[in-house]
């Protein structure tokens, strides 16, 4: 095997790297009351690429005391919808200026494909915030027309919910905080972010710019840390208001039962396993290279994965070959490369978890048609991997795998009940899509599947205004569109005798 080098990083992302790394408390870069620091890897190499502070509950309380008082008594809650649009959208501006540095620092941290964290992470970040700032100016109540006796002007009101605890994983880790960031601050919440210990790297970035931008401090906290500690505290605390959680479905059950000593509101997006669908009449060319970029997208690490693939019978060869095709044409290796289309897993945790998989499917008997190993001996690489003959009862088709590694079924049913009951045969309800020319079937099956997204004749898709979510056990709550901002809201009813 080769040894994989790290390409260069650009001068603006070398220039961070080199800093000391702290935390973000009250507008002041702090390390952890602890004094305490952990590693930070790049994936692709196994080096070591940062040191950050290990926040711990002492932080929390310190993070969660200054977001208390921004929201109570500094400038922050005194400030006008249009200001707050303002900043919200110089983020975005803010992003988009230091675009590349924000992606290669993506890359390094997380494994991923710097040219896909262009066009899509960063990208999509900055969008978030744009979207987001126009519903600073649109946060109305409304007059409410009443029955009772006499005369009455009763309305309601629109109020930032306060405090607000997020917690986000490392698939995407600065899109994840531009998600649950955007909506927080549009809203006129307090935020304490806590990000993913395996990428905590460009959500630092972000916290420089928010204060670059201007928002006072206290608005936005950042503290880098563990899940069991940090976010424990975070989730536990009785002065937060909400909790936002993105990652698996087991922590969320957690983040749930935390949240019930003061029944803060919570948010979650879980985990997925989500169906593709290809009927006989789709455009097989375009449902090949969607399918395939289904799963192998970010390594497999998407909620949104296509990792149970029904093909129907009359197209299901064509399909598993065309799928294992593209499989062959992705190009691994370090993701500051910008020719490579696929990058490692995150960490070890998430290689051993993978590679378990794989070793599962195989004794369960799933045929595989192409990848199956781990790559190379440096770096958490795994093979892009279609697993065929597989069927409902495997654990590969049952359980997230989070990882490159798709099951195939077929199915010969043309009663789309039938067929909804595949798509439905799951715990998860996060997202799924359609792959046919056929109107009917494509909005038929849109209706009949139990999941927050339907995709037809594409998968993967976002828009800042497109309402994001699960059914079942993928989560509470829609993220983006304009139903986020119920999550970030309280709504205050007025009844005035007049
Ligand atoms: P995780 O759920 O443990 O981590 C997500 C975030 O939650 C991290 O910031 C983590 O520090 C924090 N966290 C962990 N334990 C916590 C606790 N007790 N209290 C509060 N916060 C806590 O996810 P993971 O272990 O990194 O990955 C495991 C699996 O989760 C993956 O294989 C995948 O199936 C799933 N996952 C899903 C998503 C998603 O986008 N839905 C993202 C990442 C991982």
């Amino acid at each position: 095997t080769i040894a994989i080098r790290r390409p260069a990083l650009g001068s603006a992302a070398t220039a961070f790297m080199a800093k000391k790394h702290q935390m973000l408390i009250d507008g002041k870069w702090v390390d952890a009351r602890s004094g305490e620091t952990f590693s930070v890897e790049d994936p692709a190499t196994n080096e070591i690429i940062a040191h950050v502070p290990a926040g711990d509950k002492a932080d929390i309380d310190l993070a969660v005391a200054a977001a208390r008082r921004a929201f109570e008594t500094g400038p922050w809650s005194r400030i006008s919808p249009k200001d707050r649009q303002r900043l919200v959208w110089s983020l975005g501006d803010l992003l988009e200026r230091h675009a590349d540095e924000l992606a290669e620092l993506e890359a390094l941290d997380n494994g991923k494909p710097v040219t896909n964290a262009r066009r899509d992470d960063v990208q999509g970040s900055i969008d978030m915030f744009r979207y987001m700032a126009g519903w600073a100016t649109r946060l109305n109540g409304e007059q409410i027309q009443v029955s009772t006796p006499g005369n009455w002007h009763v309305y309601s009101l629109r109020e930032p919910v306060g405090v607000v605890g997020q917690i986000i994983p490392w698939n995407f880790p600065l899109m994840m905080a531009a998600w649950k960031l955007a909506p927080a601050l549009a809203a006129g919440c307090t935020i304490v972010l806590k990000p993913a210990e395996q990428t905590p790297l460009s959500a630092l970035r972000v916290g420089e710019l928010v204060t670059e931008a201007g928002f006072p401090d206290g608005v936005l906290n950042i503290v880098t840390g563990f899940g069991e500690t940090a976010g424990a505290a975070l989730s536990l605390h009785p002065d937060v208001d909400k909790v936002a959680f993105t990652g698996s479905t087991e922590v969320g059950k957690i983040i749930v039962r935390a949240a019930a000593g003061n029944l803060k509101r919570v948010s979650l997006e879980l985990g997925g396993k989500s169906p593709a669908i290809v009927f006989p009449d789709a455009d097989l060319d375009l449902a090949v290279a969607g399918t395939a970029s289904a799963i192998f997208y970010n390594q497999g690490q998407c909620c949104t994965a296509g990792s149970r693939l029904f093909a129907h019978k009359s197209v299901y060869d064509r399909i598993v070959e065309g799928v294992a095709a593209e499989a062959g044409k992705l190009k691994l290796g370090h993701g500051l490369d910008p020719s490579v289309t696929l990058g490692p897993l995150v960490s070890q945790e998430q290689h051993t978890r993978v590679t378990g998989f794989l070793d599962s499917g195989r004794q369960e008997g799933a045929e595989i048609v192409t990848g199956g190993k781990v790559h190379g001996n440096q770096g958490y690489f795994v093979e892009p991997t279609v697993l065929a003959q597989t069927n409902r009862t495997m654990r590969v088709v049952r359980e997230e795998i989070f990882g490159p590694v798709v099951c195939v079924q077929s199915f010969d049913d043309d009663d789309l009940d039938a067929v909804a009951r595949f798509a439905n045969d799951t715990e998860y309800g996060l997202s799924s899509s359609v792959w046919t020319r056929n109107l009917k079937v494509a909005h038929t099956m849109a209706r009949k599947i139990r999941a927050g997204t339907v995709c037809i004749n594409t998968h993967n898709y976002g828009d800042p205004a497109w309402p994001f979510g699960g059914y079942k056990q993928s989560g509470w709550g829609r993220e983006m569109g304009k139903e986020v901002m119920e999550h970030y809201t309280e709504t205050k009813a007025v009844a005035a005798r007049l």
